[in-house]
């Protein structure tokens, strides 16, 4: 018999604030859904890697010692609180692509301007890295791919004859913690509306 299985794909906004009780909105979440997990079963835990925000909080939670994830659930009154070490937890970490373009990039913004920017971290912004300039709509082409999808349409919409499944990558579930409508999350959930992948916000205004 197969290992049962969940994924839990995770969206949010870079500008979530750094507090410890916005970061237990979401760390709560994750261990909530841990305990819930069926016995003996794998959580992928699929992501955008950004170095800030949702992401970054839920990849320390992935990368926690066990016993670390519960903790601060134990001595509360009532039954024991498991750790679950019987659970695999498998990170899946999706960057954006800032080196390549899509085939659905114009090099030309409509006033004549270049689609590609130049990197003004260059050589050494955080994510961009050693890139002289980047794609701006990289993040846009990913977006998808965290809930399980490629998507070749036009940018800015979400067109079903658009979407292909990614083999292996079916999400249980969308948690998306959007900070002021941030464009990134915002479009992340609307690709799960779209392809009827279940999801739930946190919204909040700073
Ligand atoms: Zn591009």
């Amino acid at each position: 018999m197969s290992r049962p299985w969940r994924r839990l794909a995770i969206a949010g906004s870079v500008g979530w604030p750094q507090g410890p009780a916005w970061h237990a909105v979401v760390t709560d979440e994750l261990s909530d859904y841990l305990l819930r997990m069926p016995e003996n079963s794998t959580l992928y835990v699929r992501h955008g890697d950004a170095d800030e925000g949702p992401d970054a909080i839920a990849h320390r939670w992935a990368s926690s010692p066990r016993s670390a994830l519960v903790a601060h659930m134990q001595g509360q009154a009532g039954p024991a609180i498991p750790n679950r070490a019987d659970v695999e937890i498998i990170e899946e970490r999706l960057p954006a692509d800032w080196a390549a373009c899509n085939p659905h990039c114009k090099e030309f913004k409509a006033d004549g301007s270049p689609h590609r920017r130049p990197n003004p971290g260059y050589p050494d912004h955080p994510r961009r890295g050693h890139l002289p300039d980047y794609c701006p709509s990289a993040g846009h082409w990913r977006n998808p791919n965290v809930v399980g999808y490629l998507y070749d349409g036009p940018p800015n919409r979400c067109e079903r004859k658009h979407y292909t499944p990614i083999p292996d990558a079916r999400v249980s579930l969308l948690m998306a913690w959007n900070y002021n409508n941030s464009p990134g999350t915002s479009a992340t959930v609307r690709h799960a509306i779209t392809m009827g992948v279940p999801y739930r916000v946190w919204g909040a205004f700073g």
